[in-house]
């Protein structure tokens, strides 16, 4: 089924579809499911990820409202961050990212391309999200008290219209898979501002689509991730005036955080050397690393089994790799 998008504005920044590529030596490896890679890391600007499709809608509303500054809010290695600014300067816009770390963090990965791109950043502490939210609001004030038009793009572009871009990537993938001839059971996908797994979850509803969208908890626990992505399919539904899903359609696990948002995990090493190792394909360690960590898991317990086919979403992050070297890095050499 066609998804209509009632003409909501989008410009291209990527480049689609993103290719949908067969896992051979990690499904032998694994010994389950087949394997495939949705590539959404090498969908193009600003050195790819999951947020590039999310901007097209909201990047798009910021032209159209006139804005001339974009502002927006991550961790210090925000994958969402950087690939934001590089967006916003291809599109002529000036950036400000409200990063949470220390002044002194690494000028490495993602930090030091935000800073290549003249992003204007500031790195900052807060102790919750309202006061987080609360700083964008600020420097937005900032940015007219100067003169300029600023357009706030919240926590990982996950809001409705961000979201958007991933319903129509269910459609993407749906017909990629069609023309394969694919029987495509289960899409895996890491999971965490919500826009990504709901937006995918929506989509595949609204298409028609027979695969179930797996997230995998960065950093929340169940119940506040699917609050999470719940949160966005209902606005993203709201703006394609469609129904929403139920929080008991969406399907999370979130045993494969370990300590935080940003620890990486043994099993997170694991997965990321095992990918490498068979795909030659460099998965990243705060968010896709986990969710592999996770498929792995799935599949020794046989959740996962041999008759399915899986599709693991490959939401980018590869360039905060730089910043982990000391917990990345067997020293062979
Ligand atoms: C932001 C991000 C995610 C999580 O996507 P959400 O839409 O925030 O749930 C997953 N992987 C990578 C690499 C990301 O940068």
């Amino acid at each position: 089924m066609k998804i209509d998008f009632h003409g909501i504005p989008r410009v291209q920044l990527g480049y689609l579809p993103t290719p949908l590529e067969r896992a051979p030596n990690l499904t032998q490896a694994l010994g389950g499911p087949q394997i495939w890679f949705k590539r959404d890391d090498l969908i193009g600007l600003g050195l790819g990820g999951n947020k590039v499709r999310k901007l097209e809608f909201l990047l798009a509303e910021a032209l159209n409202k006139g804005a001339d500054t974009v502002i927006t809010t991550g961790a210090a290695q925000s994958n969402h961050a950087r690939i934001t600014a590089a967006a916003a300067r291809k599109l002529g816009l000036r950036v400000v990212l409200v990063l949470r770390g220390a002044p002194d963090a690494q000028r490495q990965g993602n930090l030091l391309l935000d800073n290549l791109t003249g992003a204007d950043v500031r790195l900052v502490r807060w102790t919750n999200p309202a006061e987080r939210d609360g700083l964008l609001v600020q420097v937005a004030e900032e940015v007219r008290a100067e003169g300029g038009r600023p357009y706030i793009i919240p926590l990982g572009g996950s809001n409705g219209l961000g979201a958007l871009g991933y319903v129509a990537a269910a459609q993407e993938l749906q017909a990629q898979a069609g023309q394969l001839g694919l029987n495509v059971t289960c899409v895996i996908t890491s999971s965490s501002s919500g826009g990504t797994q709901g937006g995918l979850a929506l989509g595949a509803k609204l298409s028609g689509a027979p695969f179930a969208i797996w997230g995998i908890s960065a950093d929340l626990r169940s119940e506040a991730l699917q609050q999470a992505v719940i949160g966005v399919i209902i606005e993203a539904a709201r703006l394609l005036g469609c129904p929403t899903l139920e929080p008991g359609e969406l399907t999370v696990f979130d045993g494969y955080v370990g300590p935080g948002y940003g620890i990486v995990t043994r099993e997170t090493v694991a997965a990321i050397r095992l990918v490498a190792q068979t795909e030659g394909i460099f998965l990243d360690p705060v968010y896709t690393g986990k969710a592999m960590a996770g498929l792995v898991d799935l599949v020794k317990k046989g959740t996962l089994g041999s008759g399915q086919t899986v599709v693991f979403l490959h939401t980018g992050g590869t360039p905060a790799l730089f910043a982990y070297q000391k917990e990345l890095s067997e020293s062979k050499w």
